[in-house]
């Protein structure tokens, strides 16, 4: 029988997991390893690697290996968070028609969404292979502030691959499932989730198998490669001041020191001290420079102090929401690699005021999280649970002269249903625009516009007269669907929708026929 699974697709890893009878267990890669470097590489003889093969070519072919592809999903070419970010990347961006990006890698240009199928097809093909059973259905989790164009796109990733999406959770409320589950503890938790890109804060009420989200906050431009870049940028200024020489703009030598400055940072989490060595980093007529440097805990601390305390301020916020004091918190979780760092722990203990729970892994818990969730879904789990999720920003629409009337409230439990009447404001007006916006700003323009919705096709009637229910509904995915109803003829109102951001439905189908013969196609060559 077809496997359902969990996935965990992460910024710098991504790990799967499913129900063994009633246990969630990790399903190792096909190197036998728990996690996958969320990584893919196109080689010069035309192959693509995934995970740890691709990774380990990083440094020879970084054009052409595409990492923390998640930091992009979604995300317009010309973003703020995008412009400080592009010159970090080794890989070459460009900005799609609707101003999504782009990726040009091995000759080839390719959307977010593809680059993720291509992880999401190996996390597949080594759970097929593990389980010796086909794989046609996950749970994939996101973090729980992700908006509606990133949620979108990671079920878009999902469909390139053939992979049918049975829900789309949020990472932190997939590791209370699982804590949940195997402790079987009851009352207030908040979920603290720092990963590679993204930093999540979410709080939950447990109560006899009821997972409530009572609030969520967080920042999808804040995790472990922050910290990575801390000490890059500190590496180079010291290879600055040594040698006058500026390796910001040596692609190669980038990809060597975001690989050892990574590296130093984790091993910093276990050592007070370690040392950096790059010999051969640049050569010049004036001959070869190496970095050799010894780095301390307290020096990464000190260049990174205030993302950590960025954190907090997020956490603050999700108390406030969930109109919480810290001190009703009764268990406090660490998710994602980077709260490995000691500086993290030691300053969520002191913020909440204890210890942490200790016994869970934070790289795995998400993707158990995830396997519980398809195996409720799917009806294979026993014991009753219900998880209540919440929307991270609110819905709503652009008013006249640029103003904002929220319909869906921020941390409103989903799925969610609002329905607003309109009408029209001249005679005979045939069609009605409703621009719907995801934010907190009173203003329009500060918040991120999802898409535009036209009624159209309404009958000829003086203004003021046609009566258009509009409902905005989030389903328990996160994702806003928009129908309307004339309440006049009874109809179903015409809508033309136009997103403000990913693939268009003929768009990914055409994506979903171009790979399917390409996988043929390889699949014949391989026959050969
Ligand atoms: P995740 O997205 O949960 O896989 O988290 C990956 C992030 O955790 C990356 O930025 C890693 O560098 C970071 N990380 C993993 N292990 C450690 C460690 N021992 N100390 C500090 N950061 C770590």
């Amino acid at each position: 029988m077809a496997e359902a699974i969990g996935i965990d697709l992460g910024t710098t890893y991504s790990c799967i997991a499913y129900l063994k009878g009633q246990v969630p267990t990790i399903i190792p890669n096909q190197e036998g390893n728990d996690t996958t470097p969320s990584s893919v590489s196109f080689t010069s003889t035309g192959q693509m690697l995934v995970g740890l093969p691709s990774l380990r070519q990083a440094v020879t072919n970084p054009e052409n290996t595409i990492y923390s592809i998640k930091r992009l999903i979604g995300k317009k070419f010309d973003s703020p968070e995008m412009a400080r970010l592009r010159a970090r990347f080794p890989f070459k961006m460009l900005p799609a028609p609707n101003g999504d990006i782009l990726i040009e890698a091995g000759q080839q240009i390719y959307t977010p969404q593809e680059i993720s199928a291509f992880i999401l097809s190996y996390l597949r093909q080594s759970a097929e292979s593990y389980l010796g059973t086909s794989v046609e259905e996950a749970v994939i989790t996101v973090p729980a502030y992700f908006d509606d164009h990133q949620r979108q796109a990671t079920k878009d990733a999902a469909a390139i691959c053939g992979l049918k999406v049975l829900r789309i959770i949020n990472e932190p409320t997939a590791a209370s499932l699982a804590y949940g589950y195997d402790y079987k503890k009851n009352g207030l938790v908040a979920v603290y989730d720092l990963g590679g890109g993204t930093f999540d804060l979410s709080i939950l009420e447990i109560q006899d198998g009821i997972f409530q989200v009572l609030s969520t906050n967080g920042d999808t431009f804040l995790g472990g490669d922050d910290f990575d870049n801390r000490l890059i940028d500190w590496m180079l200024e010291e290879f600055m001041k040594e040698h006058g020489i500026d390796l910001s703009q040596d692609r190669y030598a980038l990809q060597r020191i975001k690989e050892a400055a990574e590296k130093a940072k984790r091993e910093l989490s276990f050592t007070p001290e370690t040392e950096i060595n790059l010999p051969f980093i640049y050569s010049t007529d004036r001959g070869s420079f190496h970095i050799q440097k010894k780095i301390s805990r307290s020096l990464l601390e000190n260049l990174t102090f205030d993302l950590v305390e960025n954190t907090l301020t997020i956490c603050d916020q999700a108390l406030k929401d969930a109109n919480l004091e810290v001190s009703k918190i009764e268990e406090v979780i660490l998710v994602g690699g980077q709260t490995r760092m000691p500086l993290v722990k030691r300053m969520v203990s002191e913020y909440f005021h204890q210890q942490p729970a200790r016994q869970l892994n934070p790289d795995e818990i998400v993707a158990l999280g995830a396997a519980i969730q398809a195996s409720i879904i799917k009806g294979t789990k026993r014991d009753l649970v219900l998880l209540l999720d919440v929307i991270p920003f609110s819905l709503g629409i652009e008013t006249e002269n640029g103003g904002f009337q929220k319909i869906i409230d921020r941390n409103t439990t989903i799925p969610a249903c609002k329905t607003m009447a309109f009408t029209t404001v001249e005679n005979n007006q045939r069609r009605v625009r409703i621009h719907v916006l995801q934010g907190e700003g009173p203003r329009a323009k500060e918040n991120k516009s999802l898409a535009t919705f036209d009624l159209v096709g309404i009958d000829p009637a003086p203004a003021g007269v046609p009566q258009i229910d509009v409902t905005f509904e989030v389903n328990a995915d996160g994702l806003l669907r928009v129908s309307a109803k004339d309440l006049g003829t009874g109809r179903q109102q015409k809508i033309e929708v136009k997103p403000s951001s990913g693939l268009l439905p003929e768009e990914l189908q055409e994506i979903i026929e171009r790979r399917s013969k390409e996988v043929k196609s390889t699949d014949e060559e391989g026959l050969l």
